[in-house]
């Protein structure tokens, strides 16, 4: 089995040559200074809900002051589903808070180097992270209408470290499962992209403000030479009833990658065993009180 994650969903969306070049061929990106100070302050606030322990990071102690602890807080908490016989999804939820099983809370942790960059709470409603989270969550709560999907912002340069800001919004059960029928038909192209045997043939989707955002697209030097085949190239359209191509059908090199990037069955299920028995836990936890 092959896995998707909430962040190669919004991958495919942006840009379906990137996610090609990440996925499918296996290219290895080098590890940036921002992605190292992110995990080590992901990982310190982990330890703080987790067993109490105070975070040693400036920027992740000032940040632990808005995580309380309690038993009914989770950090880091796996998820997984299995989508159909080939597929699962993935995920890890940074802090699931229920408190309250009747309105879960969701919140992931955001490291940034500047406030511009935090989501509005119109844009949070409809992040693919969040709503898929928010919808495994609500898949095991029945009494649960809404779920609060939070972004807690924390700022991870400058010379002193300053509070963390929280942006928050309420989604409600409908609003999941619409985003939910979008995430799957981004994963179904996912499927198709999977497939193509080579980079000629993965349509460049990526509109020139992804080309040149920020620092500027990774693959900038790679994709150039093929960059102007915007429209896709009909070997990357599916005819209506057409199969999908094969494992076999494609290339050595996207073959030895998709291989290595499988999983057992067995892990995923494994993984979504132990999801739903915490929520189980925590939520007859709180009926006996
Ligand atoms: S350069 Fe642009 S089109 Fe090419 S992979 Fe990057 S974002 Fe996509």
């Amino acid at each position: 089995m092959y896995h998707y994650s909430p962040s190669q969903v919004r991958k495919i969306r942006a840009c379906e040559r990137v996610w090609y070049f990440d996925k499918v061929l296996g290219v290895e990106r080098p590890e940036t200074e921002a992605m190292r100070a992110g995990r080590a302050i992901h990982a310190e606030l982990e330890a703080w809900v987790r067993s109490g322990i105070v975070p040693s990071i400036p920027a992740a102690r000032e940040a632990s002051r808005t995580v309380p602890r309690d038993p009914a807080l989770v950090p880091e908490l796996a998820v997984a589903e299995i989508l159909s016989e080939r597929v699962a999804l993935i995920g890890a939820i940074d802090l699931l808070d229920l408190r309250d099983p009747t309105h879960p809370i969701v919140t992931d942790y955001k490291t940034l180097g500047d406030w511009r960059y935090m989501l509005a709470p119109y844009a949070l409603a409809l992040d693919v992270q969040m709503c898929s989270y928010a919808y495994a969550v609500l898949e095991q709560l029945p009494s649960a209408d809404a779920c609060t999907i939070r972004h807690l912002y924390i700022k991870r340069t400058g010379v002193r470290a300053v509070p963390p800001r929280l942006v928050q919004t309420v989604i409600s059960r409908a609003h999941v499962a619409r985003q939910r029928i979008a995430a799957l038909k981004t994963m179904r192209r996912g499927d198709a992209l999977r497939v193509l045997p080579a980079l000629e043939n993965v349509p460049a989707t990526g509109d020139p403000d992804e080309c040149v955002r920020y620092a500027g697209c990774w693959y900038w030097e790679r994709c150039k030479p093929v960059k102007h085949s915007i429209l896709p190239p009909d070997s990357a359209r599916r005819p209506e009833g057409a199969e999908y191509a094969t494992i076999d059908t494609v290339s050595p090199e996207v073959r030895a990658t998709l291989l290595k990037t499988q999983k057992d069955r067995a892990e995923y299920e494994a993984t979504a065993a132990e999801f739903r028995a915490t929520i189980a836990r925590l939520t007859s936890a709180h009926v006996q009180k």
